[in-house]
Parts: structure tokens; sequence; C-alpha cells
């Protein structure tokens, strides 16, 4: 029979958190039950998790959730786990001017939703709409949404032809297809993650189509790659104004502001 201390001191990687998902236990509560030997179905289910941990699976696809800003949200092999430094993308929406009005917000790309469920959960007076190409990607989105958010399938702004908005916010693929970082991310979806050859191929599409989409001074916040900030800056003078540049909690170029030329 093993017990809590004996598998603490196998060194096996995210041993303590892998405890506390199969035993429902915290660190502290691990801690002062060390001897508690598990049974054998407990052992089964952290044996297999520790394997799959082993292989490189992300532990938030063995936990399946991960927090973001101040929520939890439910993540699976269908959406990318969220990051971090997305979180600039809500800091700088919620700063923006106006945003006591009744804005009307599009997310594109949506995944998981953590960008539009995260905004209409703190702004619950704006009207939130979230696309994603992927249907599965949709279930989870909408198995997380905290408020009333308009969920569309379909590539972009195909399942918003006809419609504008106050502010369109992405964090759509931006990594380079051959880049070896991939390696490294080989459980999430591909198709989150990658953009062509440079990385830009869907910032383009979004850059030339967002302007048919946009109110009169609608804004566009987009997420990026740490060296793509120059070349995005360049892709928006021919539409937009007031471009705004910003750095992660990193210190690396993450994200750009822009508003439509009227
Ligand atoms: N920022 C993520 C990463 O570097 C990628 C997400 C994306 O492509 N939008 O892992």
């Amino acid at each position: 029979m093993k017990t809590v201390q004996d598998y603490l001191k196998s060194g096996a990687i995210d041993i303590a958190p892998l405890l506390s998902l199969v035993l429902e236990k915290s660190g502290t509560e691990l801690i002062s039950n060390n001897h508690y030997q598990l049974s054998l179905g407990e052992k089964s289910r952290l044996e297999s998790f520790i394997l799959k941990r082993q292989k490189g699976m992300p532990f938030a696809y063995l936990s399946g959730n991960r927090g973001f800003y101040h929520l939890d949200f439910k993540v699976t092999p269908d959406t990318l786990i969220p990051r971090p430094e997305t979180e600039l993308l809500i800091d700088i929406a919620l700063e923006l001017p106006y945003s006591n009005q009744d804005l009307k917000v599009l997310d594109l790309g949506t995944g998981s939703g953590i960008i539009a469920i995260t905004l209409a959960d703190k702004n619950p007076h704006w009207q939130v709409s979230a696309t994603d190409y992927s249907a599965q990607a949709l279930e989870v989105a909408k198995s997380n949404a905290t408020t009333q958010i308009e969920f569309l399938q379909g590539g972009w702004f195909e399942p918003v032809a006809d419609q504008t908005f106050d502010l369109i916010i992405s964090n759509p693929p931006y990594i380079e297809e051959n880049d070896s970082y991939l390696d490294d991310l080989s459980f999430e979806p591909i198709s989150a993650l990658t953009a062509g050859k440079d990385g830009l191929d869907d910032i383009r599409i979004i850059i030339n189509q967002a302007p048919n989409h946009l109110e009169n001074n609608g804004f566009l916040l987009l997420e990026h790659g740490h060296d793509q900030q120059a070349r995005i800056v360049e892709l928006l003078t021919e539409n937009f104004t007031h471009i705004q540049t910003f750095k992660d909690y990193n210190s690396k170029d993450r994200a750009v502001l822009a508003q439509v030329k009227n």
C-alpha cells in the first residue's frame, strides 16, 4: 500500500497538485494526512495521471480547469489553455473610454470563452458576442458563460457578416507554423496556435476586415507574438489611428489597440 508521503517523495512531475486533484484535498491537508493510504481506485487514477503528465499532457487538461482573471474556466483538449498574458487584454479593455456605456463587443476565436466571458462578467451592461470556427470549443465556452453571451460558429467575421461593434478583441493564432516552440504545445489544438509562415495570416484577415465591422471610432484590440508588434502597427496604419502598443507582465511586446479611421 502506498501513502501520500510515498508519492510526495517520488519526485513525479506535479505530484502534489495531482494528489490534491485525486484526493480532493488542499496542499496543507495532504501534508497533515501524509500517512493516508490510497485506496486501489485512488491509486490507479493517480498513476494514470502521473503517466499522462510524464508524457507531457498539461496539468489543466488533467484537472479540466484553469483560472483566468477572477473566474475559473473549464478547458478541454478542444480549447487552448488560458495564458496569464491574455489577462493584459482584459485590463486594457476594462480601461477603455466609454466603458461605462452599453458597448457592443465581439471576441473573435473565443476558444474556452475566457475573453468574452470575463468582460461580460465584469461589465454586464456590455452586449458581448463571441465567434469560433470550432463547434467543440464553442460548447466549452457556452458551459463557461456566467452571463448572456451570443456564441456564433464560423470563421472570423463570417457569423457576424452584417454586424458592427464598438470593440473587437481577439487572441488569434499567431505562432509561425514551423516554430520549434510548438513541440512543447503538442497537446493543444494546432488550429488555435499557428497562422502561416510568419504567424500573421489570421491577424492580417482580422485587420483587413475589422473596419467593415466597427462603429465610428470603434476599437480593435489584438494579442500577438513578442516579435510581431512593428509589423502589426504597419498593417494597422492604413485604416486605423491612435495606435497604442503594450507589453505583457514579462515585459514582452504583447498587444496593440487601435481606433478605426472614420
Ligand atoms: N500565447 C500563446 C503561447 O505562446 C499562444 C496563443 C496564441 O497563439 N494566440 O503559447
